[in-house]
């Protein structure tokens, strides 16, 4: 992949509108994850010794971890080469076999990765990674045909059918949902450096990141500056050179009916506004002080708009924060108390002084809660993911006379149990 950048470049370039060098970030960002992938699955995966308890003294033990044998994949549109890949180079290190079913607006990209699999692997056995194309029936197909675990990534809505499915065949999933993830600016913050990071969380890839920056709470005493910050910020970003795109035309209304509902609703634009949506670029959306209860603030946008809400403290940030039923990632700017604002948050991973670090980081876990999904992509929790254990007790010696688990123990043994129970665990 990486002798044959250019090409992958150009391809994601053209079929997912995103710019090059968004592209280039992709694939660096894929690769990262799969060399570390490469260089640590034997360490984590190898076989661990576990001690046995007092009863068990004559016993060692050891865990074994199995892969599930065939794993599907679904994946998104949004970034077509590092969203799968979590799953697929996961899956693949930990011994299972993969069926990729690409998002319908995206198979060029994934025709690309699958055989470029093939070709820096000539001697694996053919169907080691497997491509099936096409919509969303194609996917249900998969849930159904049998695979010994699915990962699936997407939205919500899709999240709950594809559950149902493996429901029916008992099938574990892996569910990498929507989210709407915040920003709290404290008001010891760097003020321009939130708002510059801000602003890329927010607007990177026209918005269409699933731990992209929607919402922002930033402290009174800051406000004003950080506004005016974060405006500067993206009268310097342009559609068409800055970001791509929408990929999807029916995205458009969904960021028109969010803009619109918070407008109604009593918000202030501090940037842009209805007139920013055209009918394939969204110039950037700045909603200042929309109700808790609007769409923007509750409803994934998936666009380059972002909510700014002014707080009178960080428990109110932290409140209103966690007061959705998104629990995907966060970012927190404060120079001295990001990390104790971090740990309060209700969310799989957060960024502390600066945005989306997490997703860069290979040896990190990804994955959220609530109606963001659960399980874990990435890093050695990625890892465990995609096996499942074996535990293997083995008796080392018999002890004489003492035949605990058997119907041969001895009555001074089952009247020692219950003295044994209290000296054990009733103290
Ligand atoms: P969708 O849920 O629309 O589609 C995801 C995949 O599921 C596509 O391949 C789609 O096929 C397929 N699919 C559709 N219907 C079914 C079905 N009934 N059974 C099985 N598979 C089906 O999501 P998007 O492609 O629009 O992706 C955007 C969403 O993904 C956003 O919500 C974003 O937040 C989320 N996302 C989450 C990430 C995370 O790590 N948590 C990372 C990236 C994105 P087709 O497209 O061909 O119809």
């Amino acid at each position: 992949m990486a002798r044959h950048a250019e090409e992958i470049i150009a391809l994601l370039h053209a079929e997912n509108g995103k710019p090059r060098p968004d592209a280039a970030l992709e694939l660096l960002l894929t690769l990262e994850h799969i060399a570390w992938t490469a260089e640590h699955a034997r360490t984590v995966l190898r076989p661990t010794k576990r001690t046995p308890g007092m009863l068990t003294r004559n016993f060692s033990a050891q865990v074994e971890r199995l892969p599930f044998g065939v794993v599907g994949v679904i994946g998104p549109w949004n970034y077509p080469l590092y969203t799968p890949n979590g799953s697929i180079a996961t899956a693949l290190a930990a011994g299972n076999t993969v069926v990729f079913k690409p998002s319908e607006y995206t198979p060029l990209v994934a025709r690309w990765y699958t055989d470029a699999f093939a070709r820096a692997n000539p001697d694996a056995p053919k169907g080691v990674v497997a491509l099936v194309t096409g919509a969303g029936a194609t996917g249900s197909a998969l849930c159904n045909a049998g695979v010994d675990k699915i990962a699936f990534t997407g939205s919500t809505a899709t999240g709950r059918k594809v559950m149902a499915c493996c429901a029916e065949h008992l099938v574990p999933v892996t569910l990498e949902l929507g989210g709407k993830d915040a920003a709290i600016v404290a008001a010891d913050a760097d003020i321009p450096a939130a708002a510059e990071a801000i602003a890329f969380g927010a607007m990177g890839n026209a918005g269409q990141t699933c731990v992209g920056i929607e919402r922002v709470y930033v402290e009174r005493p800051v406000r004003e500056q950080f506004l005016a910050e974060l405006t500067t910020a993206l009268r310097r970003v342009h559609p068409g050179v800055s970001y791509g795109p929408m990929t999807m035309p029916g995205q458009i209304e969904i960021v028109r009916r969010h803009v619109e509902d918070a407008i109604t609703a009593g918000a202030d634009t501090a940037l842009g506004g209805l007139d920013s949506i055209g009918s394939r670029y969204i110039n950037p959306i700045v909603l200042v002080d929309p109700p808790h209860s609007s769409a923007a603030i509750q409803e994934e946008t998936f666009g380059p708009t972002v909510t700014v809400t002014t707080v009178d403290s960080v428990d109110e940030a932290v409140h209103l924060t966690n007061d959705v039923s998104y629990g995907l990632a966060g970012a927190v700017f404060s120079r001295h108390h990001a990390l104790d604002i971090a740990r309060r948050l209700d969310v799989g991973q957060i960024s502390t002084n600066s945005v989306l670090g997490f997703a860069a980081i290979a040896a990190l876990p990804l994955g959220g809660r609530g109606e963001s999904g659960f399980g874990r992509i990435h890093g050695p929790e990625g890892l465990h993911e995609f096996t499942r254990t074996r535990a293997i007790a083995t008796q080392r010696f018999a002890i004489p006379g003492v035949h605990l688990l058997s119907f041969r123990r001895p009555d001074w043994l089952n009247q020692l149990l219950p003295r044994l129970i209290t000296w054990l665990h009733g103290r």
